[in-house]
């Protein structure tokens, strides 16, 4: 059934439906019928549910409207706002890789820039990010690579999948929510396809293959332009060349699993389709990937999934980030055109915070240059935020004399530059205009600061600059760029201050005890066992004769304890009374029970 675009925009103001919110437009007899929310320009983010009868209810509160965060949207290919199906939660599902050799910068780029849009969901407009990231693990290039190194498949994808992950913590992005692989699935894949099957959208071809039936998805093609779908694909099983395979009948050698259909193995577009399905269902909010997955993978999962669930929008929001090219040849990075820098070799002569602060300066979905002269600025860029950190530091302790600064302009520019910030996060995560407002205002800050030689009073300002620093510090954090040099040797000034500060205490505490042994009270007798008086009164005197000592051993322990050092007393025993064994074990459970230093058997043994 369909709509003129006047009958939808009547209803719209009719209803006068606030964006986010959801029209039922209902009919009595009937099932509810979901028409993809994004394709009426003019109405954008209303969810239709069409029936017959033209009955306009509007559902208030049933979805969540961020009040201006827009998102391009390749359904429609403009930004939209972001609605999701839950308040302040996202489902997103990432494809990820297959695991048969080492990750290059093309990789790093995908998941650092995705890394960037989850920390800015995540952490300025407080949207919770349950992320799902699969492992392909079965594949042609994994059989071939198990085949020429003579080492089983699952060495294989256990390897890559651990070299990837290892490269992913190296570049700080975080760990996805759930990690599912496609060898821990099969189930769920065949029953996927089945379901595909009785809804008589593939077909079994004799050689016990499955395919999708593109024919039977009038709407195949969405993300990508029609007339550019094409395949290089000459399977002679294939009843149109846009059908894709589900299932793949068995090849001498090849790992297979029994099915319906017989013995083979997935194919790869279906897996996203079962392994998002299992966790999120049949609607997720955001689905991601390299822009070279758009077409066929990314079309062919829309395919199979919304003939699945019999719906059409399976995802609401595709993202895709842009290729990296080597600029000067003004090439993709690409396996197959052997040009790729390996994550690990990157890392050699680069950190992860140059490659993100290269991430945050492009859009994700414009293409990334790569180049020498680029990462040059970019180090000078994270040089320049570095200094501006000493120097405010500087200024705040009253090392550097500059000239008067106004604390009202300090706070002003910062209000303004963490709003503009927030308003270019929002559209469309424009990391590189926050990057400019951000500078702009360290560039301030930097005016601000410039030395004075002349020798007048100037109006001091460090609580403005403190907050002008705690803002950068904590923005960049939050993105993922620790300005680290810095914060580490804060971190470290701090440690060594505190380490000579304990020093000093039991140098001192040592003192006070030779002071106490080389000049000791007029009162205290060499010759007597003073643990041997036990009444009231010798008990009196006993404390009076050694209290310099005992007031020495409680400062050096209210020192240690301000340097976070806990002081355990040792009990010493001997080992000739039943008591003190028994005392001993005691004291032993006691040390293990909380997870103390050694247990005191040990002095015990060490002093017998
Ligand atoms: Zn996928």
């Amino acid at each position: 059934m369909l709509f003129s675009q006047g009958l939808l925009l009547l209803l719209c103001q009719l209803t006068s439906a606030p964006p986010g919110s959801t029209l039922l437009l209902c009919h009595a007899s009937s099932g509810a019928t979901c028409w993809y929310l994004n394709s009426c320009k003019f109405v954008q983010n209303v969810n239709f549910f069409f029936f017959d009868y033209y009955i306009a209810v509007v559902k208030k509160g049933s979805t969540f409207s961020s009040h201006y965060f827009l998102i391009f949207c390749l359904l429609t290919k403009q930004k939209d706002k972001l609605i999701l199906q839950r308040k302040n939660v996202a489902t997103w599902y990432v494809c990820g890789p297959t695991v048969y050799d080492s990750a290059h910068l093309g990789h790093a780029r995908t998941n650092v820039q995705f890394d960037i849009i989850r920390r800015i969901l995540t952490n300025i407009f407080e949207i919770d990010i349950i992320q799902v990231l699969n492992i392909t693990d079965i594949d042609d290039k994994i059989i071939a690579k198990a085949a020429k190194e003579g080492i089983s498949m699952a060495e294989v994808s256990r390897k890559y999948e651990h070299e990837f992950f290892n490269d992913m913590a190296a570049l700080n992005v975080l760990p996805p929510t759930f990690v599912p692989h496609v060898t821990d699935n099969i189930d769920t894949i065949i029953q996927y396809i089945d379901r595909i099957m009785k809804k008589r959208c593939a077909y079994a071809t004799p050689s016990g293959s499955v395919y999708f039936n593109v024919s039977a998805s009038p709407h195949y093609g969405k993300l990508h332009s029609k007339e550019s779908l094409t395949t290089e694909s000459i399977d002679s099983e294939k009843q149109n060349p846009l059908d894709f395979v589900l299932w793949k009948a068995v090849k001498p050698g090849e790992p297979f699993w029994e099915s319906p259909w017989g013995k083979g193995r997935p194919g790869w577009h279906i897996e996203c389709s079962a392994m998002a399905s299992k966790i999120f269902g049949d609607k997720i909010d955001i689905h991601s990937g390299g822009e070279d997955l758009i077409f066929p993978h990314h079309e062919n999962e829309i395919a199979q999934s919304e003939a699945h669930y019999g719906c059409d929008q399976w995802v609401n929001y595709w993202l895709h980030t842009g290729h990296v090219y080597l600029s000067q040849q003004n090439e993709k990075m690409s396996k197959s055109l052997q040009n790729v820098i390996l994550i690990s070799d990157f890392l050699k002569s680069y950190t992860s915070d140059q490659f993100r602060m290269l991430c945050m300066l492009t859009h994700y979905r414009n293409r990334m240059a790569y180049q020498d002269n680029v990462l040059v600025a970019v180090t000078s860029l994270l040089q320049q935020l570095e200094s501006y950190l000493q120097n405010s530091e500087a200024y705040i302790k009253g090392h550097l004399k500059c000239k008067s600064i106004s604390e009202a302009e300090v706070f002003s520019r910062l209000e303004r530059t963490k709003t503009e910030v927030k308003i270019a996060l929002a559209d469309d995560f424009n990391t590189p205009k926050a990057m400019k407002n951000i500078l702009e205002l360290v560039q301030f800050l930097n005016s601000q600061l410039s030395t004075s030689k002349e020798n007048i009073i100037c109006s001091r300002s460090p609580v403005s600059v403190a907050a002008a620093s705690l803002y950068i510090k904590n923005i960049f954090k939050i993105l993922g760029i620790n300005l680290g040099q810095q914060e580490n040797s804060l971190e470290s000034s701090f440690l060594q201050h505190q380490m000579s500060c304990v020093l000093d205490s039991s140098l001192k505490f040592r003192n006070e005890v030779r002071q106490f042994i080389f000049d000791p009270p007029k009162d205290l007798s060499f010759g007597t066992d003073y643990e041997k008086l036990t009444s009231k009164e010798q008990k009196k005197k006993k404390f009076q004769i050694f209290q310099p000592l005992l007031k020495s051993s409680d400062n050096l322990r209210k020192e240690y304890s301000s340097a976070n050092i806990q002081v355990m007393y040792l009990i010493l025993l001997s080992t000739d009374n039943a008591n003190n064994v028994e005392l001993t074990k005691k004291m032993r459970h006691f040390y293990v029970a909380f997870n103390l230093l050694s247990p005191p058997e040990v002095y015990l043994e060490s002093n017998n």
